[in-house]
Formats: structure tokens, C-alpha cells, sequence
């Protein structure tokens, strides 16, 4: 059958989305060209933002009524449980996303409607990748127990649970002997990785440079992994910024000196009423380390605006923050309210164009902020992992640096540009808010 995936949301949905893709061609089927080719169309959805369920379920509507074999995974399923049939009257299946490993004999069995929830992460669900690129993702840690009271994930993507580091290190093994060159590692809070179960065992050699926390120890193992260049990962809690993280980030040059942090707030009266678990004061210490480090270390984040009792004091503790930690680049999120979260209980009290003008300002800040740590960098020469022809202009390249800055390139007609996946070094010669120009050393 041809099938076609749409995916909404966040990068551990592209990769669910690629395991799926996986799985379906083992099962003998194939990709559509477009939607029209397809016979079977599955959106991937999340619910993080309501906006975000509403995209997601307004999709599936429009190809449940184009009368397509229509099915629906991903957060919002979880989060909507049996309703999602009374949205979908025509929906063929539902699966959650901890059940994506039986979208492949569901499509075989053919009987529908079907709904899966599931618990436990299927292996197949976790391991499977699409062969052929350079980059591949990774997931070491399902679910989330943090429960930051705006936060539907823990609801959706059940508890916390760190993958074996055996099982991971021969997943990458594996990836770089098909040609992956760059793997980045994903879960709701990887450097909590192997601190509710243990991810090594007894059987596990020791770590030969001393680590003792697990996900350090998780960096030395795949840095040992010949013919992988560089190592990422998403997303990060300030509380495991600890020293061993920021030895292995000066230890092995192939984990990029990228750290996405969300903040949220600047303002320790709404970080407290989130459940951070962190102040303003320990935030900015932990990226101070960082900086301390390497001052070109990239620092991402994400805020959120609007939050329940956010006053106009609280928004520019959040602005003075974002200065302070001079993020390299942010994600601005205005605060919705998720159903059955702790503050969702609370008024939604800043007005919808409050939020507008909140968002807007952190934009602009961040514009001029990321110019300003951008043209710092011209005149350097950086290492970028070239990636192919850029999408606006084909006469030239893109790639990123460590930082994941985006650095395009001029390839001159007749040139030999770069092949995908390897490291070359340019030097910058111009800044832009969210890109770097560079030329060939
Ligand atoms: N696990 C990640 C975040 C996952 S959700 C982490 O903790 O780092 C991605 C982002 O969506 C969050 O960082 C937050 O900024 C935003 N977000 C989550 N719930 C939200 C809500 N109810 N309203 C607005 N933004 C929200
Ligand atoms: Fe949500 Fe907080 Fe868990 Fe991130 S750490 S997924 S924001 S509950």
C-alpha cells in the first residue's frame, strides 16, 4: 500500500514519524509521492498547544472526508482517548504514542475503527530508522515525571524511562556503518538520562575517563564510536548542567557545543509556580559555566508568555533574562491551557493581545540579540557539516556549525561543492539574525 505521513509538532515526533516509515516499508509497503498517489495517510499529532491538537485533528478531518484510508497517532490521540472517534466519525484508526509499534499489523488486520493507548514502547518502535541519510535521531528516554504545571506531556507520553546505553551504542553503531554521520539524541530531558532506571549494568565496562553520571557516560561510549562526527541532543533541564556535562562537552569534540535549555520565565515568582525546580540565580549560573567554557557555546531556549498571573514585572525579569544569558536563539510560546494541568485550574488571565505584544517584543528582542552574537563570528573560521544545495538560492550550499547556526556558502559554477555529512571550514563573512555567510577556506 502507499502510504504518507504528515507530522505536527516536536522533533521526537519526526522521529516517531521516521520509525513508523521504517516499520511500514519492512511490511512491504511504499512511500507516496503526494497525498493524491497516497491509499493510506497517517498524521502524527501533538497537543501541547491547543492550537497545535486543533491543526492536527483539522488535517485528519479534511482527509477522513476526502474518503482516504485515514489514521491518527501521536499525543493528541492519548490526550483525547475514546473522543477521538466523536471528532473523527470517520477516522479509521487512533494510536497513541506509546503504541506506534502496532501501526504496521493494524494496517494489515483491516478492521476498523481501531483505537490503541498502549504503555509500553514497543523495541521495534524505538530502533527502526530509514536508511540513506547522514543525520539520523536518536531516542535514549521516553516520557517525562517532571510535571511543570502547564504541561501535557507527562499525560500524553506516559512516565520517564531511560533506554539501555548498550542497546543505544549499538543503535548508533549500526547508523554509522550505514553512513550517519551526525546523530542527535532525544528525549523530554535527556540529561536525566539513567536517573530513574538505570540505563548501564553491572556487565557494563567501567567509564574509562571516570564518568559517573549517566548521560556524561553516554557521551564518552559514542564518542568512542568511529566515523561519528558529531553527537546532539534535545531537550535539556537546567538541573543536570552539572560538571561531568560540561567535562564532556571539552572532552569530545565531537559533541557540538549546543545546549536547548527552555527557561520559560526569568521571574522566580513564575518559575516557582511552574515547579521548575530551578531560580532565575541557578539558571544563569548554569549558563554562565557553559559560556565560561567556550564563549561561542550556543545557548537555545524556550519561553513561555502569558503564563496564568504573569504581570508586566514578571515579563521583564523574562526579558532581563534573556539578556543576561544572551540565548543565541529562542522559541516563544504564549501560554495555552492544557486540559487536566496544574495551572490549568487557574484563570487564563492575560488577555489574548497581551500575549501578542509579549510574544512580539521577545521576537524582536531576539532578532537584535542573535545579530549581535551572529556578527561576533564574522572574520572566524568555523566547522560546518556541509548538508546540500540551500532551498531559496541553489547556487548555494548550507550546513551548520557546532553551535547549529545555519551557515550558507557561494559554490561557484563548475565547483565541486562538498559532499552531504562532511566537515569543512569556512570562514564567516556575514551575519545575519538566524544565518551566517561563509566562503571556503
Ligand atoms: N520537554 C521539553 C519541553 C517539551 S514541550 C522541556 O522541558 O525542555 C516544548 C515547549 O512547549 C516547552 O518548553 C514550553 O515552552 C512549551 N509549552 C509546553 N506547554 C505549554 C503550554 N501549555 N502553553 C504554551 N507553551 C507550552
Ligand atoms: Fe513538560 Fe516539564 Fe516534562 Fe518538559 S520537563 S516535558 S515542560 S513536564
Amino acid at each position: 500500500m502507499k502510504f504518507l505521513i504528515h507530522t505536527y509538532g516536536c522533533q521526537m515526533n519526526v522521529r516517531d514519524s521516521e520509525a513508523v516509515e521504517a516499520m511500514l516499508l519492512a511490511a512491504g509497503h511504499a512511500k507516496a509521492e503526494s497525498e493524491d498517489d497516497a491509499e493510506l495517510v497517517i498524521v502524527n499529532s501533538c497537543t501541547v498547544r491547543q492550537k497545535a491538537e486543533e491543526k492536527a485533528v483539522g488535517k485528519t478531518g479534511n482527509l477522513c472526508a476526502a474518503g482516504k484510508l485515514t489514521g491518527l497517532m501521536g499525543c493528541a490521540v492519548k490526550r483525547l482517548g475514546n473522543d477521538v472517534f466523536k471528532r473523527l466519525p470517520k477516522l479509521d484508526f487512533a494510536v497513541g504514542p506509546r503504541a506506534i509499534g502496532l501501526i504496521p499489523k493494524i494496517v494489515a488486520d483491516g478492521c476498523f475503527p481501531r483505537l490503541e493507548l498502549g504503555e509500553e514502547m514497543m523495541s521495534d518502535a524505538l530502533s527502526s530508522h530509514v536508511k540513506g541519510g547522514f543525520q539520523a535521531f536518536v531516542t535514549i528516554l521516553v516520557g517525562c515525571d517532571n510535571r511543570c504545571s502547564y504541561c501535557i506531556v507527562p499525560d500524553v507520553r506516559g512516565h520517564e524511562y531511560s533506554r539501555p546505553a548498550r542497546e543505544i551504542v549499538a543503535e548508533v553503531r549500526s547508523l554509522v556503518s550505514n553512513g550517519v554521520k551526525e546523530v542527535c539524541l532525544l528525549g523530554q530531558s535527556v540529561l536525566r538520562y539513567g536517573l530513574r532506571n538505570a540505563a548501564w549494568d553491572d556487565a557494563d565496562a567501567p567509564s574509562p575517563g571516570g564518568y559517573t553520571e549517566p548521560f556524561p557516560r553516554l557521551l564518552e561510549a559514542l564518542a568512542s564510536i568511529d566515523g561519528l562526527k558529531r553527537i546532539r541532543f534535545t531537550s535539556a533541564h537546567p538541573k543536570g548542567c552539572t560538571d561531568e556535562l560540561v567535562r564532556a562537552y571539552q572532552e569530545f569534540p565531537q559533541v557540538c557545543r549546543h545546549l536547548h535549555l527552555p527557561v520559560q520565565s526569568g521571574s522566580d515568582l513564575i518559575l516557582a509556580d511552574m515547579g521548575r525546580h530551578y531560580t532565575r540565580a541557578e539558571y544563569l549560573a548554569a549558563t554562565a559555566k557553559l559560556r565560561a567554557m567556550d564563549p561561542e557555546f550556543s545557548l537555545t531556549t524556550d519561553v513561555i508568555v502569558g503564563y496564568p498571573g504573569e504581570t508586566e514585572e514578571d515579563f521583564e525579569a523574562t526579558r532581563s533574562l534573556m539578556d543576561a544569558a544572551g540565548f543565541d536563539n529562542s522559541f516563544i510560546f504564549k501560554y495555552s491551557p492544557r486540559p487536566g494541568t496544574r495551572s490549568a485550574a487557574k484563570p487564563d488571565d492575560v488577555p489574548t493581545a497581551e500575549k501578542e505584544r509579549r510574544d512580539q517584543v521577545l521576537l524582536s528582542d531576539q532578532e537584535r540579540r542573535g545579530l549581535e552574537r551572529n556578527r561576533r563570528l564574522v572574520g572566524t573560521v568555523r566547522e560546518v557539516m556541509a548538508e546540500g544545495p540551500s532551498k531559496r538560492n541553489k547556487a548555494r550550499w548550507s550546513g551548520r556549525d557546532g553551535g547549529n547556526r545555519i551557515v550558507v556558502w557561494d559554490v561557484a559554477e563548475g565547483e565541486v561543492p562538498a559532499s552531504a555529512g562532511s566537515l569543512i571550514k569556512l570562514r564567516i563573512i556575514d551575519a545575519h539574525a538566524q544565518i551566517l555567510v561563509g566562503e571556503r577556506e
